[in-house]
């Protein structure tokens, strides 16, 4: 008696949701461009239809999770959306969220947008710490929050369509940065350190570690005090970054993945705010 839904998009992320739904006992309706991709669902009890408009017929409930927002385009065009409910889990910008919002509406649909911060192997798993951000119609994130809730976490935030891409790139821009860190600290390693798989610890500990960092600029931002709570000062902070360009240099390793941030940190200081933290690159950053 669960509720019937259909989903466009058989990929990874995709094919991950549909197991998710089926083992929850959803009825569920798929479609994917490619062939080959919906056979193993088919397998495992998921209607497949043949076009895209034949899957969208087949639920109220209608989810997207496509490679980008072109591909949402090309999958929907012959589809009538009118009466749907449209849940897009597909990455994209703020705007492009936006766009789609009031083409969906234009269509009779109402819509709701989702940015998945999970990978994967981490859908369908309780506790596993992967939640869907979503914005967007309130009234669709209730009616089918259930639904919603069976492949991971919910997070609701806010009417404004593009609030879910803006706060799933805040989130996926920070891991960039976390990523360009560790490629850098692996490559000081490789030039005679510990192996990669002994540093890895060392790595993840620290990084845990700074993690809290953020609260602390979040609180700076907020009471507008950049030199709040300030233990590591930028002007020390300055002087330290000397050292770690220098031991890129020695290793041989470039540092054009530290340049951008630690160039910003010397604006600041140059500034005359040596007595901050890092929080006034933020200002800078801002256009
Ligand atoms: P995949 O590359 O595994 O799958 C892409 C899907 O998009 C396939 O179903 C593919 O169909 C389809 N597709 C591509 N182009 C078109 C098109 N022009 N028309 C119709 N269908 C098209 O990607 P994922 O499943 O990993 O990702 C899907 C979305 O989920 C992306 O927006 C991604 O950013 C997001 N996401 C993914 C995460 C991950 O770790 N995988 C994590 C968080 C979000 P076909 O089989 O025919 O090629």
């Amino acid at each position: 008696d669960k509720p019937r839904l259909t989903l466009l998009g058989l990929g990874a992320m995709g094919s991950a949701l549909a197991r998710a739904w089926l083992a929850a006992g959803h009825p569920l309706t798929v479609w994917n461009r490619g062939p080959g991709r919906a056979a193993p669902l088919a397998a495992e009890g998921a209607a497949v239809a043949r076009t895209a408009a034949g899957a969208v017929a087949a639920s109220g409930l209608v989810v997207v999770c496509l490679l980008d927002h072109a591909s949402v385009d090309e999958a929907l065009a012959g589809a009538d959306l009118r009466g749907k409910d449209l849940v897009d889990l597909t990455t994209g910008t703020p705007a492009q969220a936006r766009a789609r919002a009031a083409w969906a509406e234009d269509r009779g649909a109402r819509f709701l947008d989702g940015g998945v911060m999970a990978v994967p192997p981490m859908i369908g798993v309780p506790g596993s710490g992967g939640y869907v951000l979503y914005s967007g119609s309130r009234a669709v994130f209730d009616a089918h929050h259930d639904v919603l809730a069976v492949p991971a976490g919910t997070r609701y935030v806010g009417q404004d369509p593009g609030s879910a891409a803006l706060h799933d790139v805040a989130l996926l821009s920070a891991m960039t940065g976390m990523f360009a860190g560790v490629s850098h600290s692996f490559a000081l390693i490789r030039g005679g350190g510990l192996p990669p798989g002994e540093f890895a610890p060392l790595l993840v500990g620290w990084l845990t570690a700074m993690a809290p960092y953020a609260y602390r600029v979040a609180d700076q931002l907020e009471s507008g005090d950049y030199a709040k709570g300030v233990t590591s000062s930028l002007a020390m902070m300055v002087q330290g970054n000397a050292t770690l360009l220098r031991t890129a240099e020695e290793q041989g390793v470039s540092a054009e993945l530290l340049t951008p941030f630690t160039a910003l940190m010397e604006r600041r200081l140059a500034g005359g705010h040596g007595d901050e933290g890092t929080a006034g690159v933020i200002d800078l950053l801002t256009r």
